[in-house]
């Protein structure tokens, strides 16, 4: 079976390369189309795609390409004409993307103007029984879907997180990039780019591509042996923990649902940081837990996470029974004091090694 496999991807917001979750769906792409030996196709979108055409030239693979100041931003007109020119010009059998919230709003809407299907989230592409067969999960990752479909196109989805990202094995090459003109009727334009607004570095705690999850669960504002509540320490913890780490932040539901209830809280946790059943799951590489029993309905939310960790002062929490790969019986506001001050000590050697002329 050889396939005519497009692989999708937009440029990333600094303009000049691709973004992680697109890298890792190209790996995805390569490996099937080294397993059917079939062709892969790059499809690029962005303001200016040359640059990040570069990076993936030595994939060797045909590169087409729409660009132009109505491609720097997302918008469902531009974004939905572009692919759909590209997927026009080359007629594929199979179209990969990344699920970034950029192509996850288009992909249906362009499969659908192909006269394709479209499957997102998914998790895996293989060949199974000579067929290319896709995996996601459903029901809250409890459920795992195996797809084949017949029909062509057949656009897929990827979650990021879910394979190794693609990297240059050669030296940087020029790319050879077909542009594809596509005219914006007026109606397209109606919408209209105005900024972007985030927030500041420290309200941004969940943070996907982070290599450690940390868990705070309902223990941080629980009273501890001196019979009081120790808030505010908690939060100086766990902030300087996630800017001296990089760490995302998770939390259990017994903590987020605090903000609701109007008790004392962690000011920066909120129901998006949960993890579990009914919260998200998120990949990581590993994962820490603190303060947090480690119940059922918490731990299958750490489905992805590889390598986990927990602190807790009860030799007999949820994560002693398996759930972890080593359970520290300790005090977390100890442990995490102690984690700051080697993070602290270590940040400042690597400032004061002087920079190499
Ligand atoms: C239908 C359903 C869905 C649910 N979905 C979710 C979900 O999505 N996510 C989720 O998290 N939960 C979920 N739950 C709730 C879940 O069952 C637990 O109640 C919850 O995870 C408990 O949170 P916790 O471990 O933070 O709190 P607790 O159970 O109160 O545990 C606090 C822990 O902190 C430890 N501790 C206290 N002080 C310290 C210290 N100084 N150092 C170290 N450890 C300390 C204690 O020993 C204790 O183990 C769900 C429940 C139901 C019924």
């Amino acid at each position: 079976m050889s396939l005519n496999i497009l692989f999708l991807a937009h440029v990333d917001e600094s303009g000049a390369a691709l973004p992680k979750a697109a890298l890792e769906t190209l790996g995805a792409a390569a490996d099937v189309a080294a397993q059917t030996s079939g062709t892969l196709t790059i499809g690029l979108v962005g303001e200016s795609v040359p640059k990040a055409a570069n990076s993936v030239a030595a994939a060797g693979a045909r590169i087409v390409a729409v660009e132009g100041p109505d491609f720097a931003y997302p918008r469902y007109a531009s974004d939905a004409a572009a692919l759909e020119a590209i997927c026009k010009a080359v007629t594929p059998e199979i179209v990969i993307a990344p699920g970034t919230s950029r192509f996850s709003r288009v992909l249906a809407g362009v499969a659908q103007r192909m006269s394709g299907q479209v499957d997102t989230h998914i998790t895996s592409l293989e060949l199974v029984s000579g067929a290319l067969t896709a995996k996601r999960w459903f029901y809250r990752q409890r459920l795992e879907a195996v797809i084949q479909r017949e029909a062509r196109p057949w656009f897929l989805g990827m979650d990021s997180g879910c394979h190794a990202a693609w990297i240059t094995t050669g030296t940087p090459a020029t790319a050879k990039v077909e542009t594809i003109p596509v005219q914006l009727p007026a109606e397209a334009k109606r919408t209209a780019f105005a900024g972007v607004r985030v927030p500041n570095a420290d309200a941004q705690t969940i943070r996907p591509d982070a290599k450690l999850l940390f868990v705070a669960g309902a223990g941080w504002s629980k009273k501890q042996a001196d019979g009081k509540t120790h808030l505010p320490e908690a939060e100086k913890l766990i902030l300087d923990f996630l800017r001296n780490s990089g760490a995302s932040l998770g939390g259990s539901k017994s903590l987020v649902d605090q903000t609701g209830e109007n008790q004392a809280v962690l000011g920066f946790m909120t129901h998006l940081n949960q993890v579990g059943q009914t919260g998200s799951t998120p990949r990581h590489p590993k994962g820490l837990s603190t303060c947090c029993h480690g119940e059922e309905p918490h731990v299958v939310g750490w489905r992805f996470i590889h390598e986990r960790r927990a602190v807790n002062l009860d030799p007999n929490c949820g994560w002693a029974r398996g759930k972890a790969d080593v359970l520290y019986v300790a005090d977390a506001f100890q442990v995490m004091a102690a984690l700051n001050r080697m993070l602290a000590e270590k940040a400042q050697k690597e400032d004061a090694v002087p920079a190499r002329g």
